[in-house]
């Protein structure tokens, strides 16, 4: 009998657990090729030059790598990591071996997407599966076509709230052998970074999510998810769904026991409606496609802004006239996270404030965020910027309002010496400004 082989390619969905693509490959191949397409560059917006990741994005990333090698070895698998494309690396593997299946997990990203459709088209013999994992909902459950995404996300928890979450996969416990030796692991560029604040890898999310439901926190959230500093105040689930160590449904499973056994109440269910606007984001990535970069984003009209390159550098070290802001990004710099309001308020203050560009604050945090989702962080950026789907048009906070509100002692600005920047925003001329300096 000839042997069916089939290649896994892993993108943000780095577990065994609820892995619904992973499952299928176990059950329909002889032999399985597991590989990973390292990206060590930002590069969603082709408006900005690739630049490197921060190293606390690539150490989080290295350690899910790491966590997710040592899992597939004790299935008698390894991984491929690769740093060149999906479409260059599976092309050559193609060649070598006699692949009969392909299978992924579904990306909100236009460019994952448009590789997955360029192979598909290139290799018609191939059968091709793509599974919804990264989701609480899958594609043929949603009460409208991905093209027709309700406008607001109002609309949508309203159509989707109704539907079922089925409850978590359980991970495989064998998967077929691999016909490729060694693995391209000992290649990766990756840096360390002292004390990180989070540990990439399946193992460590889900003791993070046993951990987080062991305690009363949930039942509070809604009260404390404001906050700008510490690792109580919010769920601090987002590192680890990013990159898929764990699924949504995972952390849906457990918060609805947590509800049987300790109380449902507003807080918990607050935890779901974030999870909602994850979804929103999520389906809004694969309604609009590359329309995520563009500046005047899902509308057409474009805002009226600049690039004022001092300005830009400054809001990246924190060194603006807004102690507040400075303080959140030296925070983002110093640990890779930062608090939803803080994002809320340096957005904010990039746009109305400095009056800059949005996509150029949207590429920044894409390279620098440990939980950074191409859906989540775009749609945000969008939204902030009147240019997404929000029906009210923009968002501007009033900075001094928000500190006496989410940082009346100054505590947190102090912790992170908000109060040191230059006496003046624009020191010479933009056009003389030299970018370099
Ligand atoms: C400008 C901007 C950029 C952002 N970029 C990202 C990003 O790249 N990746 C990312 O995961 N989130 C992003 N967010 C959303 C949000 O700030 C983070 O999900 C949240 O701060 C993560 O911390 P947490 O897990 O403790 O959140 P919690 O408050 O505990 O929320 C629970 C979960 O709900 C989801 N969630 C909460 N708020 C949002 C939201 N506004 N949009 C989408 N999902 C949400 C996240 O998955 C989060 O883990 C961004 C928000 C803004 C304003």
């Amino acid at each position: 009998m000839p042997h069916t082989t089939g290649l896994f390619l892993f993108n943000t969905d780095l577990r065994l657990h609820d892995n619904e693509a992973l499952i299928a490959a176990a059950a329909q191949v002889d032999q399985l090729i597991c590989i990973y397409c390292a990206q060590t560059t930002q590069a969603s917006s082709t408006l900005l030059a690739p630049s490197p990741l921060s190293p606390h994005r690539q150490l989080f990333l290295a350690q899910a790598l790491s966590n997710l090698q040592a899992s597939l070895k004790n299935l008698g698998q390894h991984l491929l990591i690769s740093t060149q494309t999906p479409l260059e690396i599976i092309s050559q593997l193609i060649t070598v071996h006699n692949i009969d299946h392909i299978y992924s997990s579904a990306h909100p990203g236009y460019y994952e997407q448009k590789s997955w459709q360029t192979l598909a088209q290139r290799y018609p013999f191939i059968n091709f599966h793509c599974f919804d994992t990264n989701t609480l909902f899958q594609t043929a459950q949603l009460p409208f076509s991905i093209k027709q995404i309700p406008q607001s996300f109002s609309k949508f928890r309203k159509q989707v709230e109704p539907l079922t979450i089925n409850p978590p996969l359980a991970a495989p416990k064998q998967l077929p052998p691999s016909p490729v030796s060694g693995s391209t692991w000992k290649n990766l560029p990756y840096s360390l970074v002292q004390t990180p604040l989070f540990e990439g890898g399946e193992e460590q999310a889900l003791a993070h999510l046993e951990g987080y439901f062991s305690t009363r926190l949930a039942s509070n959230y809604k009260l404390t998810r404001n906050g700008l500093d510490g690792m109580d105040y919010s769920t601090k689930f987002s590192p680890w769904l990013a990159n898929g160590n764990l699924s949504a449904r995972q952390v849906i499973g457990h918060l609805k026991r947590y509800e049987q056994e300790k109380g449902a109440n507003d807080s918990t269910y607050w935890i779901y409606f974030e999870l909602l606007w994850r979804e929103y984001y999520q389906w809004f990535g694969h309604c609009y496609g590359k329309k995520l970069f563009n500046v005047s984003g899902i509308k057409t009209v474009k805002p009226k802004t600049s690039f004022y390159a001092e300005r830009f550098q400054k809001w990246c070290s924190g060194n603006t006239p807004y102690p507040i802001v400075n303080a959140c990004m030296k925070q983002l710099n110093s640990t890779g996270y930062m608090s939803n309001r803080g994002r809320q308020l340096v957005a904010s203050c990039f746009v109305h404030e400095l009056g800059l560009d949005w996509r150029y604050g949207a590429a920044y945090m894409e390279q620098h965020l440990v939980d950074y989702d191409v859906a989540s962080n775009w749609g945000n950026w969008q939204y902030l910027a009147g240019v997404g789907a929000d029906p009210r048009g923009h968002r501007r906070f009033d900075l001094n309002k928000q500190t006496l509100t989410y940082d009346p002692n100054e505590v947190f600005i102090k912790r992170f010496a908000g109060h040191e920047f230059d006496s003046q925003l624009d020191s010479v001329d933009a056009a003389d400004w030299p970018i370099s300096r």
